[in-house]
């Protein structure tokens, strides 16, 4: 294994023991196998995934029944290849695609390695994340960006690149309209990704004024309170519709806002079962699709934010190191808080 020459034996990690029970463990720091990297890890984004582990110990089938480290949105330094990985990557700053799959399996060789049924993700139960000092990752994982990139902005390509698979499945080219359900982290970054593509109108709904005016910001052209009027009674005609929010009746009028052979992606979490429009879906010809992760994403999502096209960094709304994990996850009580990063070294 090819290495800087600084490695400690061991780590700071912070480690969800059970619902709301964080604590810092020293850990060994781990190996890189044959075709992995060891990465130093420099930022990491708070998701809300993150903060459901953390408040409920649970997202449907996923139960934190073991002690737990959390964070899969992350950037830092290689420090270490594997035997058969280039040793000239160590020193590379990357961007972690914070997953591992089968390489074998019929998903995986059909290029969909999203829906490989062996996937070890980062920070979903029992493979550990990234609230820590140190981690591993095949090589093909760790993205290299440029310098002009910051390590704030690299891990926030996770949920770029969950936004640029829904808009990749909701067929946006220049030209098209979309509807957004909810202007959280996804929501926004969603709109200027619309706006990346080209689309000509960028419709964004959510209940809170602060989070519509936010939205103005960051690439929506026109804003709707939902509560005020309901989008479907506006004529809205878009060619998408990507739901955002998780919220039944947010979903509900979205799709009566789709023109004829229009798609809605479903992306929110939020409530497992819902009645849906089902005529409105036959007599219009709508595809009605979700979204599992991403697929070869953060190439494009790395020439986004390298070009200025989608702006990640002015999305940070806090900063905290290991100790305050806690009140990372527990920012978003504020409304005024978007994006939480903590830094484990
Ligand atoms: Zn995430
Ligand atoms: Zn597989």
């Amino acid at each position: 294994m090819a290495s800087s020459p600084t490695l400690p034996a061991t780590m700071r990690t912070s480690v969800l023991l059970k619902q709301r029970d964080l604590t810092i463990e020293d850990r060994a720091v781990p190996t890189a196998g044959a075709d992995e990297v060891l990465v130093k890890v420099a930022a990491v984004g708070v998701c809300g995934s993150d903060v459901h582990y953390y408040r409920e110990g649970r997202i449907g089938d996923f139960i934190v029944d073991a002690p737990l480290v959390l964070g899969h949105e992350l950037s830092g330094t290689i420090v270490a290849v594997g035997v058969d990985v280039d040793p000239a990557r160590v020193g590379e700053r990357v961007a972690v695609e914070p997953q591992r799959a089968c390489r074998l399996c019929r998903e995986c060789r059909a290029g969909r390695y999203n829906l490989c049924s062996k996937m070890a993700f980062y920070a979903t139960p029992p493979i550990d994340g990234a609230f820590c000092g140190y981690v591993t990752i095949q090589t093909e994982f760790a993205h290299a960006i440029p310098d002009s990139v910051s390590f704030e902005a690299a891990a926030l390509l996770e949920p770029l690149s969950v936004a640029i698979a829904s808009i990749r499945k909701a067929g946006i080219v220049p030209g098209s309209s979309i509807l957004i359900a909810g202007a959280g982290p996804i929501g926004i970054i969603t709109a200027q990704t619309a706006r990346a593509f080209g689309a000509s109108e960028i419709i964004v709904s959510d209940l809170i004024a602060a989070k519509r005016e936010r939205a103005l910001k960051f690439g929506a052209t026109r804003v709707i309170d939902p509560v005020a009027e309901d989008p479907a009674t506006l004529g809205l005609d878009v060619n998408a519709f990507i739901d955002a929010s998780g919220s039944a009746r947010a979903v509900d009028s979205g799709i009566r806002s789709v023109r004829p052979a229009g798609t809605v992606v479903l992306v929110g979490l939020g409530n497992p079962e819902m009645i849906l429009p089902v005529s409105q879906i036959q007599n219009l010809e709508l595809t009605v699709t979700g979204i599992f992760r991403y697929v070869d994403t953060w190439p494009t999502a790395i020439h986004l934010v390298a070009s200025g096209q989608v702006d990640l960094d002015s999305l940070v709304t806090g900063k905290f190191d290991l100790e305050h994990v806690a009140e990372a996850l527990d920012s978003d009580r504020n409304e005024d808080s978007l994006k939480s990063i903590v830094y484990p070294n």
